[in-house]
């Protein structure tokens, strides 16, 4: 049986909708996923959403708290893998860490000192502790670039 259709029958209080993406929506408890998509890769980002689900990652105060929300939605994944005869590869876990640590860092930096700086809570605002510079971020959700191959990467919001 394909992975989808064990996921569907193992979690019924789960929507689980053909998409062009992959993606957990907390306001209906939807998952959509990429029916078209195909192979380990895939399985694993399907594997993803379905811990920000169990996790209940609705809702995230600081560009900080979303990635350590992808730490945990990896790790419980990665049990979730294990459930399912499945072993996710931590080389593909850690590129797509890096890729939310790159984008927390480019968002954290003053942009006039560039020191590291903190973000104030449930705003999109930081404000550097060294030169006092505040700045705003845009508070578009991260799209997620997950990476099929080590050459290639498709973009999975
Ligand atoms: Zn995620
Ligand atoms: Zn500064």
């Amino acid at each position: 049986m394909a992975l989808i259709d064990r996921l569907i029958k193992d979690y019924p209080e789960l929507t689980f909708i053909s998409d062009a993406s992959f993606r957990w929506s907390p306001a209906n408890q939807q998952i959509s996923y990429n029916a078209r998509a195909s192979g380990k890769t895939s399985d694993w980002a399907l594997l993803h959403e379905v811990a920000h689900a169990l996790l209940s990652h609705n809702h995230f105060s600081s560009d900080f708290s979303l990635v350590r929300q992808e730490v945990d939605a990896w790790a419980k994944a990665r049990i979730l893998a294990a459930k399912y005869n499945q072993e996710i590869a931590s080389d593909y876990i850690e590129d797509c860490l890096d890729s939310y640590r790159n984008w927390l860092y480019r968002r954290s930096s003053c942009p006039r000192c560039t020191s590291a700086s903190l973000q104030i809570d449930n705003s999109a605002s930081y404000l550097c502790h060294n030169c006092n510079f505040s700045w705003q971020v845009s508070r578009e959700r991260f799209c997620r670039p997950y990476r099929r191959t080590s050459k290639t990467t498709q973009p999975i919001t």
